[in-house]
Formats: structure tokens, sequence, C-alpha cells
């Protein structure tokens, strides 16, 4: 048996396997796994709980060995993070096709996962650690940007200056808020229960500042919000407390959402508990855990909407919080809606979403270079615009230099091929990583979240992640997974994800075309076929085909 060790991609131009197909998946698989980039990466947990990116260690050797010989033609096949298999294929296939966490409807739930899990068989794959294109929390900095942009927009006059947030969850991808909030000028109070969440947020410039408790955490935010100045506060303690203690104490909070890992209620602190025993208590009683970190989710919750009712903009920011607190019995739990229906859904009709590229060669140059073509490319669009250069003064690169954007449909294959251009003419160092989070616009099917509310009711159809994942594999991407549980957990969502490598030759620039066409224009299709008109326009507009709206 083999154990845990330190793990970095390689970088540069020499390759350790037969390709750069291989190579790319090679890197990223190990990129996955850079402490730099891992919340945990002894235990392979890449980030969201229990998000890993192999099943075990064994499985990583086995995995690695595989990709240093897969030929130009073959393909590894993986099961919840084990390579189980090496098929012949041809040039165009996946040299990788992925499927993690997936289980029978019926049996599409925490506890039979949790069994499954113990016996070696699964492993918990989120949306992009079993499919090895999480680039630290810059990813998910770009569409939290958005959101509070659109938050900004909806209710405050495009800004959030002079506003406080409340929110909790500073992990992996939680420790994008604080940042997002203070680019869009307001103030954060950021609430976490891990001293070392908190310290690795102010270390990365995600966060400001780390308040001494309650009182002077308000203290702080009120002066700054009076001055008008952005600024984020780490507050340590449990979300389930420190929440209702401020509605209570009747605190001026404008905006109030929560990523804390709730759509795992084994990852949820529960009242009472202190964190140094979460761990070990979670683990030797698993159903007695669930029982109080879901009780404990109900007051959180209960606290969120006492602070909507008192006139604050109140979200769920993709957790499932809401889910959990109803299963404790809380009623009024969704009285607040989810991000995607209130903010998000307008530009998945676009089909837009998070495109992000990684760059092999390991040097940020080859980023900053890449930023500047999509700035060529683009002119017209001023929050792109606005968005790289925030992004190149305060994101600091975990693990292979990456960059993400969200751009939508004509604009990610414009952009792919540009890349490829530039590997190709050795303007970059080495080739790019081209892929997305599976929360986009046409992959997904997760009721709790981005399919909440979808026009025509079909927020529990799950063939859409199906089809992705098969038009992509059709069109020439890298890799393709199809995952289930990732985001708001077992039983509540399906998706699929796709990776596309730029390695400068005339074929990657072919599949490019046809992946970055038809990957977006999956959410184009979705959205007309639930009847958004915004959809239909960009259908028209880009020419992508609806039989069922010819002849
Ligand atoms: P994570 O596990 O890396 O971090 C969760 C954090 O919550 C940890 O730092 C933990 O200490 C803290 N926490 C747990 N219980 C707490 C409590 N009671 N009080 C205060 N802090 C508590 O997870 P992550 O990657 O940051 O993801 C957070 C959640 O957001 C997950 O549920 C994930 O599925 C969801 N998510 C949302 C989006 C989105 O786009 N909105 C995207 C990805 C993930």
């Amino acid at each position: 048996m083999s154990g845990p060790r330190p793990v970095r991609a390689p970088r540069g131009t020499e390759l350790s396997t037969l390709g750069w197909q291989q190579e790319a998946a090679l890197r990223m698989l190990q990129n996955n796994l850079d402490p730099e980039v891992a919340e945990h990466p002894d235990e392979l947990v890449v980030y969201g709980g229990s998000g890993k990116a192999v099943r075990d260690w064994n499985s990583f050797d086995a995995m690695i060995r595989t990709l240093r010989t897969l030929k130009n033609d073959e393909t590894m096949l993986v099961q919840s993070g084990r390579p189980v298999g090496v098929m012949r294929t041809h040039e165009w296939a996946p040299r990788v096709l992925i499927a993690n966490s997936n289980l029978v409807g019926d049996w599409a739930n925490w506890d039979e996962f949790r069994r499954l899990e113990e016996l070696g068989l699964t492993m918990y794959g989120q949306m992009t650690a079993g499919s090895w294109i999480y680039i630290g929390t810059q990813g998910i900095l770009q569409g939290t940007y958005e959101t509070f942009s659109a938050v900004a927009a909806k209710r405050f006059n495009g800004t959030l200056a002079g506003t406080i947030t409340l929110t909790a969850g500073l992990g992996g991808m939680g420790g994008a808020q604080p940042l997002a909030v203070t680019m869009n000028d307001g103030v954060a109070i950021c609430v976490d229960c891990d001293p070392r969440a908190i310290e690795r947020r102010i270390e990365h410039r995600y966060l400001d500042v780390k308040a001494d408790n309650v009182a002077h955490a308000l203290e702080l935010a009120t002066a700054a919000r009076d001055r008008r100045e952005p600024l984020s506060i780490g507050l340590l303690g449990n979300a389930a407390e420190i929440v209702p203690q401020l509605l209570a104490e009747g605190a001026p909070i404008d905006i109030v959402t929560d990523q804390t890992s709730a759509h795992d209620p084994l990852a949820y602190l529960p009242l009472g508990v202190d964190f140094a025993d979460m761990a070990a208590y979670a683990k030797e009683k698993p159903a007695e855990f669930t029982t109080r970190s879901r009780e404990a989710m109900a007051k959180h919750v209960e606290a969120m909407v006492g602070f909507q009712d008192a006139g604050a903009e109140v979200f769920d920011y993709g957790n499932s919080i809401r889910g959990e607190a109803r299963l404790a019995g809380y009623e009024r739990a969704f009285a607040f809606p989810g991000f995607v229906p209130a903010y998000i859904r307008p530009l998945f009709c676009e089909g837009k979403g998070p495109f992000r590229w990684a760059a092999l060669s390991g040097e940020a140059s080859d980023i900053h270079k890449t930023d500047q073509a999509l700035l060529d490319l683009f002119p017209e669009n001023e929050s792109l615009h606005r968005w790289i250069k925030m992004a190149q003064e305060r994101v600091h690169f975990q693990g292979l230099p990456a960059r993400i954007c969200w751009l939508g449909q004509g604009e990610r294959d414009k952009a792919g091929v540009r890349f490829n251009e530039m590997v190709a003419s050795g303007e970059l160092q080495a080739p790019i990583v081209i892929g997305r989070d599976h929360l986009d616009t046409g992959s997904v099917a997760s009721p709790y979240r981005e399919t909440e509310a979808m026009k025509d009711g079909s927020d529990a159809i799950a063939d859409w992640p199906l089809l992705n994942a098969m038009v992509n594999v059709a069109s020439g991407a890298s890799w393709v997974s199809i995952h289930h549980g990732g985001g708001v957990g077992m039983g509540r969502s399906l998706h699929a994800g796709q990776v596309t490598v730029a390695d400068g030759t005339p074929l990657a620039a072919e599949k490019i075309r046809r992946v970055l066409t038809n990957d977006p224009g999956m959410g184009v299709i979705r959205h007309v076929d639930a009847g958004y008109e915004e959809a239909e326009a960009v259908a028209e507009a880009k020419g992508v085909r609806i039989p069922m709206r010819e002849g």
C-alpha cells in the first residue's frame, strides 16, 4: 500500500507521457493534489467537504503509471477515482473518461454512499476535484464576483460600497467570498469555525483581517462601511451560533448568504461541539452528528430568514443548507431563493459560464499573455476587462498558473482557438489546458441550485448533463466526466465536465472549435427548451439549431 506524500505537477515542455493530451491529464491530476491547491492533500481531498481527485494512493499510483504509457489512440476509464481499464479508441476520442460517485436513484443517499465508500468501492468527486480541473479558490472567485455584482445591481445601485455582507465558510470555495465582496467595494464579515481556514485566506490575500470577537467584527465592519471602504473580516466561531446572535442584536447587515459545507451534514459543525473534536465525532457517531448538524443548520437558516424578514438581501449560495434545514423540520427554509434563479440564470441563457484555463508550462507569463489575448479579442466586454485587471492585481496563483472568466456561446471557441495559435507560434511556452466547472449553463441537473425553479418545471430532468457529456466526447474533448452529488450532495445533482487541451496542433484547433461551440451550446438549447426567450435570441443570433423550432 502506498501512502501520502507531497504531489506537485511537473512544469515545462518535457513530456513524461506519449502526448500532450495525456501529459495534461497527468499534470492536472497532480495539480489538484498540490498542497497549494488542495484543502487536505494527504487525504486526497481537493475541496468541497470530501471532494477527492482520486480514490486512494494505490489508485493514484496506477493512474500515473497508466497515463505515462497511454497511447494516442487509447482511453483510460476511471470509476470513482480508480483507473479500471484502458481501451483502444482513436485520436479524436478523449484520453480519459471519468464517472464519479454515481448511484442508482433509490440508492443515491449519503448513508448508502458512505457504506460503499467505507468498502472502498466509490469516492465523492465533487465537481472539479475528481475531474482534475480545480484551480484553487480563483476558480470560484469570478463566479462569486459576478454574483455579488448582480446583487449590487439588483439592490444597491451597482455597488456594494456602504453595505455589510454576512456569510460563513472560508473553505476552498467559500474563501472567495471576502475578496468578491471587496472587489465590489463592500464590507464582509465571514464566519468560520476553523482557525486554519481564516489564516489561509489572509495568507492568500483573499481576506483582509481577523476580528477578536463578534463585537470587534461589528465595530470594524460599521467603521469601514461608514467610510465606504472595502474590508473583509474573518470571525472565528460557529455560524449556527453567531448568525442568530447578530440577528438578535439587530446588527446592520444588508446581505446574508452562506458557504459552509452544508451539502454534507458530516462537514458542518453542530452546536456545542468544539472544532477540534469535529472530525473524530463525525467518524465515530455519524448518525448522531448528522442529526445535530442538521439542527444547527435549521437555527442558522432560521436566522437567515430573520434577516430577510428584516429587509436584508438573502440567498442560498449553492450548498443545500435550505434542504438540510428543512430535513431538521424548519418549515420556512425555502423562504429565500438560490443564487442561480436570483442572479445567474440570465447569463446561463447566453451560454455563459465559468471558462477556465491553466498553463502547463507553469509560467505566470503564459497566463498574462492569454489575459492580453482575451482583452484584444473582446474589446467591447467591459466587465471582462474589469475582472482581468483585478484578477491580475489580486489573484494569488495556486499550483499551475490559471485564469477564469465567464464567456458565452460564440466566445469560448474564439478564445480557445486563439490560445492554440499562441501555443503553435511559440508565443506561449507550453500547451494550455481549457476546461470549466461542472456548474455551467448546460451541464447540470440540480434542483436546489443550477436548475432551481426552471420556467417549465424541468428542474430534476437529468438527461441534459448526460447529453452534454456525450456531445463533448463526440466533439473531441481530452477528458470528459460524469458525476453525481457535487455541490449540493448525494441524490441532489447530476453533472458533467470536459477539459480540452490546446497543444498547438491543427487537430487540437479542430477539436477546440467543436467542443467549445457545442459545450456552451448545450446550455443555450437547454434554456430554449425550458422556454427562456433570452436563450431563443442567442440561439438565433449564434446559429444554434433547435429542431423543434425548425420547419
Ligand atoms: P470546504 O469544505 O472547503 O469549506 C467549508 C468551510 O465551512 C470550512 O472551512 C469549515 O470549517 C466551515 N464550517 C463548517 N461548519 C461550520 C459552521 N457550523 N460554522 C462556521 N463554519 C463552518 O467547502 P467549500 O469548497 O468552501 O464549499 C462550501 C460549500 O459551497 C459546499 O457545500 C459546496 O458544495 C458549495 N459550493 C458552492 C458553489 C457555488 O457556486 N455557489 C460552488 C462550489 C461549491
